[in-house]
């Protein structure tokens, strides 16, 4: 299990965003999620942590964010993650209007990048929100059946596939999306499922998908990398139209 311990964290190397400087907006001891993902680096979602205590607030975080800047302005982007799922924290508005200040004061080059599983953008009010203060939002589809979302998402409170696949159709080319896959004793690259996800993708039409595999240790031991599987849903997706950038 790994967890951030600081509210910013980084610069990371990362071959698409270059130099990105992590936002944690989440508790630096515990994961707040409402996904329950078995591949997740940061552990399984406990009973309780869809619950907000312990988030640092939106001074904290622009003072921290701030400090990073000043010592070391050469980033590429400020990316909105950590233990867990960003949207969820009450201030998300209110941190990326600061966010944005302090980028235009010492890094105007650099994208605000917003990682996210999506349920919170399906209030379309706070999606307009928070589009219009990020420059990248990546939305996480790791499933292309109903059945394997539920094993693969595992989400906390009411959500399903079929309210994924309207949100992405809704936003379109407005957002990115991730697709992370693995195999093991819980598996996301059955062929009905890549199938599953090409369709979808192909109706959303995302701006980029992303695919990758498990770098870090799942919260599941048992799950393993599954690197052809991602070339094979990356030359689907490319033969579709779709743009796409394969880690592997
Ligand atoms: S959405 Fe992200 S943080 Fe939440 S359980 Fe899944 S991988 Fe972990």
């Amino acid at each position: 299990m790994f967890l951030w311990s600081t509210a910013v964290y980084g610069p990371v190397r990362s071959r698409r965003l270059g130099r990105s400087l992590g936002l944690n907006l989440l508790p630096v001891a515990r994961k707040v999620c409402s996904y329950d993902c078995p591949y997740c680096e940061c552990g399984w979602t406990r009973a309780g942590s869809g619950s907000g205590g312990g988030m640092p607030g939106a001074q904290e975080l622009a003072a921290a964010l701030e400090e990073a800047l000043r010592r070391d302005p050469q980033v590429d982007a400020i990316t909105l993650a950590g233990n867990g799922e960003p949207t969820l924290h009450p201030q998300l508005v209110e941190i990326l209007d600061r966010v944005g200040q302090l980028r235009d004061r010492y890094a105007p080059a650099a994208k605000r990048v917003l990682l996210t599983n999506g349920i919170r953008l399906a209030d379309p009010p706070l999606a307009e929100q928070v589009l219009a203060r990020t420059e990248q939002i990546e939305i996480k589809l790791d499933a292309g059946t109903e059945q394997t979302f539920q094993q693969v998402a595992r989400p906390t409170v009411p959500w399903s596939l079929a309210r994924l696949t309207a949100l992405l159709e809704r936003l379109g080319s407005r957002v990115c999306v991730q697709c992370c896959l693995f195999g093991g004793p819980i598996s996301n690259t059955s062929e009905a499922d890549l199938l599953g996800m090409v369709e979808i993708l192909k109706r959303a039409r995302p701006r980029l998908t992303e695919i990758y595999s498990i770098d870090r240790a799942p919260a599941h031991s048992g799950l393993r990398a599954a690197p052809e599987a991602c070339v094979q849903l990356a030359g689907m997706l490319r033969e579709a139209g779709l743009e796409v950038f394969s880690y592997s």
